[in-house]
């Protein structure tokens, strides 16, 4: 299979569908004509200060809608990421995102627009002057933008990709660590990498409080809290999960509770709505 020996080595995407089901083989066939299709587009799902009960982030996340039916980013990601078709689809993700930043700039609004990054875009050599060429264009501060990486990167020794990591954290981009506590990542290297965030996954939250006393979640915030990193809960559906947080100091929280992600236009309306309620 096909190693990674040198820097600048290209994959031959042939190569890439050696270990693809069959379902997926058709999937990726349509995956290749979807951006010129205009099939795929973001959506974007709020974060909330429970205290200023302000937007303060939203997190842009990708839809794929091929033949009127939706395909679910779990199945095409890895895909895209197999066939390195993430790079072409994370430059409109970046594209939309910074279009989003650059109309809450101007409207005098200090939200956040936050973006996965995969790791295979991290290990592209281009990644940091994509960022900057597609900034160009815009006038809002690079620290409307956060980048979310998953915790598993930090693991892989991948150097370059962490110097990426901290080329765009030198610009002045916020960094996040997302599904956090999944990755196995040992606790060093939270103090040696420079996030600004840590998302705590869904998983260490959705059980509580029928079969899981949140014992988990509460060890995680409470070691951002004594880092001095802050903390967002994803993944929050009910009332008794956003107490359990609240209690705890996680301020920050994004999940189905307060609202799915949504379309630009919906995204307007539920943050116009959320200021008239707080007034
Ligand atoms: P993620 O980055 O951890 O995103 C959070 C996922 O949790 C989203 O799933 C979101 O819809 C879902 N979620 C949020 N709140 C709730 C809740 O209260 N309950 C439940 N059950 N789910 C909730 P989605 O949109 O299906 O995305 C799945 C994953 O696909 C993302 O996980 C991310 O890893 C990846 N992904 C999505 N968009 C992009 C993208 O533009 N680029 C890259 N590289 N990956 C992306
Ligand atoms: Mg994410
Ligand atoms: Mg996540
Ligand atoms: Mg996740």
């Amino acid at each position: 299979h096909a190693k990674n020996n040198g820097k600048n080595q290209i994959v031959k995407y042939e190569d890439a569908f050696e270990s693809i089901s069959a379902e997926n083989y058709e999937l990726l066939k349509h995956m290749r004509f979807a951006l010129e299709q205009n099939e795929l587009y973001l959506h974007f799902q709020p974060q909330i200060n429970v205290h200023s009960k302000h937007v303060v982030g939203v997190e842009a996340l990708l839809r794929w809608k091929h033949n009127d039916q939706l395909i679910s980013p779990a199945q095409f990601i890895p895909l895209a990421e197999q066939t390195r078709l993430i790079i072409p689809i994370g430059e409109f993700v970046l594209k939309e995102a910074f279009k989003l930043a650059e109309d809450f700039y101007k409207s005098n609004t200090s939200i956040v627009v936050a973006v996965n990054i995969s790791a295979v875009q991290l290990k592209w050599d281009f990644l940091f002057a994509q960022v900057m060429r597609l900034k160009q264009v815009y006038t809002f501060p690079n620290a409307f933008i956060e980048f979310e990486v998953t915790e598993s990167l930090l693991i892989t020794n991948e150097d370059e990709a962490i110097d990426v990591i901290k080329e765009l954290k030198r610009m002045g981009f916020l960094i996040t660590i997302d599904d956090f506590g999944t990755g196995y990542a040992s606790l060093s290297y939270l103090k040696r990498f420079p996030f600004e965030r840590i998302k705590i996954d869904r998983n260490f939250i959705k059980d509580y409080p029928q079969t899981d006393d949140g014992s988990i979640a509460k060890l995680i915030i409470n070691l951002a809290k004594n880092l001095n990193i802050e903390i967002v809960a994803e993944g929050i559906e009910t009332l008794d999960q956003l107490e359990f947080l609240k209690q705890h100091d996680c301020n920050i929280i994004q999940g189905f509770y307060f609202s799915k992600p949504l379309s630009k236009e919906d995204l307007f309306a539920y943050i116009h709505k959320l200021s008239l309620s707080n007034t």
